[in-house]
């Protein structure tokens, strides 16, 4: 048998026909590989599935001696070295799920060059010991996957990336690659500065996934919202959820209700999280409810849709969840339940962060997520705008686009609303002053006397979601506060006083997703 796929001319073109058997590079992998194959330094921003792996693994090749990749999951080293293998390709990986004497066969084979690749956990690259079985190898690279970990600005940061930064002193003539599905400018700038990348080939490919459509639905019976839109799909989906307890919670009520699901978090041991992972890559489950533990990893083609439950803490985690979807390339979805409430919590809570400065840039991430939930204007657009992707078409393929909001004179919906604010003393979550307008013949509303104001009654003819729908725009508007620290009671802001005395025009949206149990929804 041939001991080395890689034949005489070790031109990158060659490698890439005869190794992995494709005729053209895609768009970018071509200048990079020549790049880091002549020594420089690279950051490859590519979404997932763009090809990103060929950018290393074809200059490891190329280059004499092994290329070192740095990888955060087991499971992902596995998966790449088998697949690698079955191409020819002399490839490993080294963790602590290999035994003592396959950890020193391997390193055995690191040092007399009989590896092209050898896949490493950040935590290992770093141990004295294999630090000083490098000093005897030769290295043709060092790549580092998932490098927005190394940010603490990214939406992953994991410690154990912050110190990789040291490899570009300890090996200042051996390439540095970084690569990542998903870093926003200024994650992008730190991952530069942490690696000390040397006047490194940036890349950045479009981060469109043109498949995916955006939703945005404002979130008041979540429960409820979930189980209609999960009955209207088709295949598997992944619902996320900010905490471990909402995530048992519900999927302890869809599985209840007869859905396929299970639930993912870290505080599950590995054995079952493993389970739930098989089980939903061979179709044996239709919906994983999980915290964003569930993802990285998880090599699913099919995943047709993922829900928000809670809004994410950054477009770039967003993004990245999102992009679980329709890697396949055929039609998906991304549904956010995007609640102000929520937000408000989200916001309190990283203002209580330790450190003032993080805080703030958290807090801007945070804002830019906030700003994406409430457009009015094409969804794609803000997202790639926010990745500096600037697009001057709307997509066509998201809820605004397919479905533009149609504007109306709100004054009078608006004084509606702030007048019974007043006449509930500022003291009214959102659901309680729905319950008012509506007239709903509550004991509570009666033993607090207010069935008697003279706005009880007066938004009858609307629905509970029309009301939510309308306060949220006032909300956004800035019109209306949710006060966090008062059980999350509705208060005027000092611009409500010319809306109540009229001097002002309101324009409001008329709500797009209004909640419609679907009567013919499938069999759960
Ligand atoms: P990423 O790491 O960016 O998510 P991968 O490196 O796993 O993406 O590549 C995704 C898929 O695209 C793989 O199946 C890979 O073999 C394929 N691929 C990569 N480069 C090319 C190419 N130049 N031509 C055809 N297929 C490619
Ligand atoms: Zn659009």
């Amino acid at each position: 048998t041939i001991s080395s796929p890689v034949p005489d001319a070790l031109t990158p073109e060659n490698v890439l026909k005869n190794v992995f058997g494709y005729d053209e590079f895609r768009e970018g992998q071509g200048d990079v590989i020549h790049h880091v194959c002549h020594g420089g330094d690279a950051l490859v921003l590519l979404p997932t599935g763009g090809g990103k792996s060929m950018c290393y693994q074809i200059p490891a090749l190329i280059r004499a001696g092994t290329g070192i990749v740095v990888s955060p999951l087991i499971s992902l080293m596995q998966d790449q070295v088998e697949q690698l293998k079955a191409l020819g390709v002399k490839a490993a990986y080294l963790n602590s799920t290999l035994s003592q004497e396959d950890q020193a066969s391997i390193s055995e084979q690191m040092v007399s060059n009989q590896l092209d690749l050898l896949y490493v956990s950040p935590e290992r690259l770093l141990q004295f010991g294999f630090q000083q079985t490098l000093r005897t190898t030769e290295v043709a690279l060092f790549a580092i996957d998932e490098a927005h970990c190394v940010s603490h600005w990214g939406h992953d940061f994991r410690h154990d990336y912050r110190a990789l930064g040291q490899i570009k002193a300890r090996f200042p003539d051996i390439p540095v690659i970084g690569l990542t599905a998903t870093a926003d400018i200024a994650t992008q700038s730190d991952i530069l500065t942490q690696l000390q990348l040397n006047d490194p080939l940036v890349y950045k490919g479009s981060f469109d996934r043109p498949n995916i459509r955006y939703r945005v639905m404002s979130k008041y019976k979540a429960f409820e919202q979930v189980v209609t839109y999960v009955k209207q799909q088709e295949g598997s989906g992944i619902i996320y959820c900010n905490s471990r307890a909402k995530v048992d919670d519900l999927h302890a009520k869809l599985f209840k209700q007869g859905f396929r699901c299970a639930a993912y978090h870290a505080g599950m041991d590995a054995d079952e999280r493993e389970l739930v992972q098989r089980q939903f890559l061979n179709d044996k489950i239709d919906i994983v409810v999980a915290t964003v533990a569930f993802g990285m990893g998880i090599n699913k083609s099919n995943v047709r849709y993922v829900v928000h439950h809670d809004v994410p803490r950054s477009v770039e985690s967003y993004y990245q969840e999102t992009g679980r979807a329709g890697r396949d390339g055929l039609e998906s979805e991304a549904m956010l339940l995007f609640d102000e409430k929520d937000a408000a919590r989200v916001r309190q809570w990283i203002e209580q962060g330790e450190q003032a400065d993080r805080n703030a840039i958290e807090l801007q991430k945070f804002a830019a997520m906030e700003a994406f939930s409430e457009a009015q204007t094409c969804r794609r657009q803000v997202l790639l705008n926010y990745f500096s992707q600037f697009s001057d078409s709307a997509c066509g393929n998201c809820d605004i686009c397919l479905d533009p909001p149609t504007m109306i004179d709100g004054l009078v919906i608006s004084q509606k609303v702030l007048s019974c604010i007043l006449r509930l003393s500022q003291q009214a979550s959102t659901q309680y002053l729905i319950d008012v307008l509506r007239g709903k013949q509550l004991k509570r509303l009666q033993e607090a006397g207010h069935h008697q104001l003279s706005t009880y009654g007066i938004g009858k003819d609307k629905s509970d979601s029309y009301w939510h729908n309308m306060i949220n725009q006032l909300i956004h508007k800035g019109l209306i506060r949710v006060d966090i620290t008062a059980n999350a009671a509705l208060r005027l802001t000092e611009a409500a006083r010319p809306v109540l005395k009229g001097e002002v025009a309101v324009q409001l949206a008329v709500p797009r997703l209004e909640f419609k149990p679907d009567k013919k929804a499938k069999q759960a």
